[in-house]
């Protein structure tokens, strides 16, 4: 069945793994995880609809990032505040220059 086109919006784009909308900005699917910016090795997966692909590389970097944070959950609940944060400031440089003014600030109290 054909679905009438969503209007996206300006500044909005839609994952192509899962159809959710995301912030033009979004690094990843906020629904899905699919990650925007290196696109997945190719454009199709292979298999549609289903959770994000990850690659062992991928698995191993997210395990010594859970390490780091002790556990699945409060690795997770880092990476939600980061998203959220990323999402309100836009950037991720901006949040590091933003890091850099804090503690310029924090210098001189
Ligand atoms: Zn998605």
């Amino acid at each position: 069945m054909p679905r009438k086109a969503e209007k996206l919006g300006r500044g909005r784009k839609r994952c192509q793994a899962c159809g959710a909308i995301n912030p033009a900005r979004a690094v990843e699917c906020k629904s899905c995880g699919y990650q925007f910016v290196k696109g997945g090795k190719s454009r199709a997966p292979g298999k549609v609809g289903g959770s994000a692909t990850a690659d062992d590389a991928a698995i191993q970097e997210v395990v010594s990032f859970i390490r780091q944070h002790g556990s699945v959950e409060s690795a997770r609940q880092v990476v939600e505040d980061v998203r959220q944060l990323l999402e309100k400031v836009g950037s991720m440089e901006k949040i590091l220059k933003c890091f850099d003014l804090v503690s310029l600030i924090r210098e001189n109290i």
